[in-house]
């Protein structure tokens, strides 16, 4: 039996999947089993920060390996309480951190927080969550709920209550009721089509919800850990969100998610818990993700994957140039070109993203070389000469 009839008879087919067997990654650079190279401008959907086969962070993995794996959050493990640290500082937060194995149980996280910051004497006085339309907070079945794109509720019901949905940041106001506990948004929106929410607006936001006593809720799950220059866009955009959830890139490919939060003091001991979360493992290897990312110039080669992109306006196709950072997009005229284009480049090698119904997304590893932007680049551009 084949690879592919292997994978097609025992994986659940809930992905539409591309059957090429990598074998091998350095930094941004993939390896078929054919030994042909792939430029990665995905990293994996934001996940492999640091790139493929980063010898630091596998060192970091193999020591810990050799000594403890996994002890249980009943003992004391000295990588999470260092890497909640090194996470606290960096955020400029004065907060505390929960660890979650992933971006949706981080969310559930932040809800539960929120749900219980809404009660009073053990009574529910306050437990509705505002997102966006076009969000995107994960697959369980409240984080499900929380994402505002009506098409991700079709089957899975009943869905807990309390979800309410604005079709903008500008409408977020006039939904606030007695009942409105928490205002959760992604500052730009990674698979809703990777645009940024106007940062002035935010921050008027942020002000209105902090006089009402409304927690604000800033899923950084994809823009976090550097994505968009800043260790978290919330810093980039000048706010101070009530909580923050990370995953994708804070691991570097290991499963890893966190819920920072001002609130300390709203979840007791046994409110909440998590077998495999900040485990030695993870928490070893996030931590030396952290240690290559804090010291990575992505300003220059923010810039310099700008300067490339940019010269793809030429295409007639191509409407506009979205995103931050190396959270990048290119707005395509319609959803069957793109098709054709993310197709055309795997031809090409190179891999890339589709973000809402017609933004062509880059999520490049952050430590990137210019060596390979360009060759991704050239790679890119053939296969948009293929598209007419
Ligand atoms: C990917 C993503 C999630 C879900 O993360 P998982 O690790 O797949 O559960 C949630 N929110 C945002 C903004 C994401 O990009």
């Amino acid at each position: 039996m084949n690879l592919e009839t292997m994978d097609k008879t025992y994986v659940l087919n809930t992905y539409a999947r591309n059957y090429t067997n990598f074998k091998s990654g350095e930094n941004a650079t993939l390896f078929d089993d054919k030994k042909q190279d792939y430029i990665d401008f995905t990293s994996g959907i934001g996940v492999v920060s640091v790139g493929h086969g980063n010898k630091q962070i596998a060192n970091a993995i193999c020591e810990q390996a050799k000594n403890i794996l996994h002890i249980s959050n009943l003992y004391l493990i000295e990588p999470q309480a260092l890497l909640a640290k090194k996470i606290v500082e960096l955020s400029k937060l004065d907060a505390g951190v929960f660890f979650a194995n992933s971006g949706a149980e981080a969310n559930e996280g932040a809800i539960k927080i929120a749900r219980k910051y809404g009660e009073v004497d053990g009574e529910i006085k306050r437990y509705k969550i505002i997102t966006l339309k076009h969000s995107f907070h994960g697959r369980t079945i409240s984080t499900l709920k929380a994402t505002g794109q009506e098409s991700m509720h079709n089957y899975f019901g009943p869905f807990p209550d309390g979800f309410v949905y604005a079709d903008d940041i500008d409408k977020i106001e006039s939904l606030l009721d007695e009942h409105t506990v928490a205002v959760m948004i992604e500052l730009v929106q990674g698979e809703g089509g990777v645009e940024p929410l106007d940062k002035e607006r935010v921050q008027n936001l942020a002000k209105l919800l902090k006089q009402k006593d409304i927690l604000l809720i800033v899923d950084e799950v994809q823009t976090g850990v550097y994505r968009t220059g800043e260790f978290l866009a919330s810093n980039l955009y000048k706010i101070k969100p009530d909580i923050v959830t990370l995953a994708k890139g804070l691991g570097g490919g290991v499963p890893i998610g966190a819920v920072l939060t001002t609130k300390k003091d709203v979840l007791k001991t046994g409110d909440h818990g998590s077998t495999f979360g900040g485990n030695y493992l993870v928490t070893r290897a996030s931590l030396e993700v952290l240690n290559i990312l804090e010291k990575e110039d992505t300003r220059t080669t923010t810039n310099y994957f700008s300067q490339k992109l940019s010269t793809f306006l030429k295409y007639d196709f191509v409407e506009k140039e979205v995103g931050l950072g190396l959270m990048r997009g290119l707005r395509i005229k319609d959803a069957t070109t793109l098709t054709k284009i993310i197709n055309e480049c795997f031809n090409h090698r190179v891999l890339v993203l589709k973000a809402g119904r017609n933004t062509l997304r880059f999520l490049p590893p952050l430590t990137i070389t210019k060596n390979e932007i360009d060759k991704g680049f050239e790679r890119v551009e053939k296969a948009f000469n293929t598209i007419s």
